[in-house]
């Protein structure tokens, strides 16, 4: 706990952490560590986890990095933050992220943009950024973030970490602040694919508190259990010909193909001929869950009020105004827009017409294939300020990455190495819906 006390106050500059929790860190570092010596110390003692600040723990302030929930405190313990604490893990603070896990860069925080530890002009990435950043720095063990579109993986490709997320109702999404109710995961970073295996399993499995979640066994993960067993892996062809695709990653995940070869893999490409319509449909349907998640902030029941309303009406705008952001705004717009009678058939109805067949046809891939390969991101971090006046810009960031959320399956980004300008990136990797255990041992083996 002192060493990434002392990390953490030296990397200030990255603004990674809203908060840290150095009282609390040290008092439970006591008390685990008598536990380690009686001998009676859960799976994670010691481990030193910093968490994005829109997962709730007890008694400690959460604002999603909004001014909306400025002052807000937490009255209980999110299930995954309860379980990590079962087993004895150190939450050492809370980590900046974009405001509500909205945006790509970490550039909508009210804390301030986030620097890559790699390069401090550059973004590293988001909505997780903080998360990513903390890790990538060794400011703590690991991190945990959240993924509504890629706001764990895209993050962990620009900082060079491992960013790992479940299937969709694998870990309670309870005391999760919501964005995207039905695209929310929670999800590990960390520096090896050891400790995001054993973070997933403590977190996963189900939980009385978030009824979409899935009643199927969590299967232990033993990574070195397959053995050298031979994939079919299907690399995605649109991706890889995809014009925003930067010529150096589409040369490391070929020369990554031809290794797998080599080793006796399967490695084929397969179609992907929705890659088009993925972006609109996540921005159509989470900006309309966004509206309606982002309903409960009145400035009533949370946080900010306005100190300028006179009447119930004047308290609702004005807290609304004054505490979101822009592109929180912008996005509680389009989201009503798409749901409001006369044109929730042509957008929100067509959107979820066109998931169904998105998800239909990833399936289908997996008919013949294990796992399918693709970048993480279209490009290496880019530089703080570039990509923030355009939001049609920012929002093709997550081409890659929006597939995995709208199709409800796992997916990991594994750190590829440099790239020539010196920034890391990652690759992809996403499989079946539940198979996360044959997920993590192939990532395993490639890392
Ligand atoms: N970049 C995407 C967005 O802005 C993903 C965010 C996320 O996964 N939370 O919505």
């Amino acid at each position: 706990v002192e060493f990434y006390l002392e990390r953490i106050a030296e990397h200030e500059h990255l603004n990674a952490f809203v908060e840290v929790f150095a009282h609390d860190a040290r008092s439970r570092a006591t008390v685990i560590d008598q536990k380690i010596q009686r001998g009676n110390a859960g799976k994670l003692a010691g481990m030193v986890i910093g968490i994005k600040d829109n997962l709730c723990f007890k008694g400690h302030k959460v604002t999603a990095a909004s001014k909306i929930l400025d002052g807000f405190e937490s009255l209980f313990d999110a299930t995954a933050i309860e379980r990590l604490l079962e087993e004895d893990a150190i939450i050492i603070g809370r980590l900046n992220c974009d405001e509500f896990a909205m945006g790509s860069a970490n550039e909508f925080s009210h804390y301030g943009p986030v620097k890559n530890p790699h390069d401090i002009t550059k973004v590293p990435g988001g909505s997780s950024g903080g998360s990513a950043a903390a890790v990538a720095a060794n400011l703590c063990h690991a991190a945990l973030g959240s993924d509504t579109g890629g706001s764990i993986r895209q993050p962990a490709s620009f900082c060079g970490v491992v960013g790992f997320k479940p299937s969709y109702g694998r870990i309670s999404r309870h005391g999760l602040i919501a964005y995207a109710s039905s695209f929310d995961q929670i999800g590990p970073f960390t520096k090896s694919v050891e400790d995001a295996a054993l973070l997933y399993e403590v977190m996963a499995g189900k939980d009385n508190f978030d009824s979409t979640l899935s009643r199927k066994e969590v299967e232990p993960i033993e990574l070195n259990a397959s053995g050298d067993k031979k994939l079919k892996i299907g690399y995605i062809k649109e991706c890889i010909m995809n014009d925003s695709l930067d010529g150096e990653i589409r040369d490391g995940m070929m020369d990554l193909i031809e290794k797998l070869k080599a080793e006796g893999h399967t490695v084929e490409p397969v179609n992907s001929p929705h890659l088009d319509y993925m972006v609109p449909v996540y921005y159509v349907l989470t900006t309309a869950e966004a509206s309606s998640n982002l309903a409960r902030y009145d400035g009533i029941h949370f946080g900010y009020r306005s100190e300028n309303a006179t009447d119930l009406e004047s308290t609702y705008k004005l807290s609304r105004t004054e505490g979101f952001g822009t592109e929180v705004k912008r996005r509680i717009l389009l989201g009503t827009f798409v749901l409001s009678s006369g044109y929730y058939e042509a957008y929100y109805g067509q959107a979820q017409k066109a998931r169904m067949l998105i998800k239909q046809q990833t399936e289908k891939v997996f008919e013949d294939y294990d796992l399918m390969l693709s970048p993480t991101a279209p490009h290496t971090a880019f530089e703080i300020g570039k990509k923030q006046t355009d939001p049609t810009v920012m929002y093709l960031e997550d081409i890659f990455t929006v597939q995995a959320n709208i199709c409800g399956i796992p997916a990991v980004s594994l750190p590829m190495g440099n790239h020539s300008n010196g920034l890391p990136y990652g690759i992809q990797l996403m499989a079946p819906a539940f198979s996360e255990k044959e997920l993590l041992q192939f990532s395993h083996q490639l890392m």
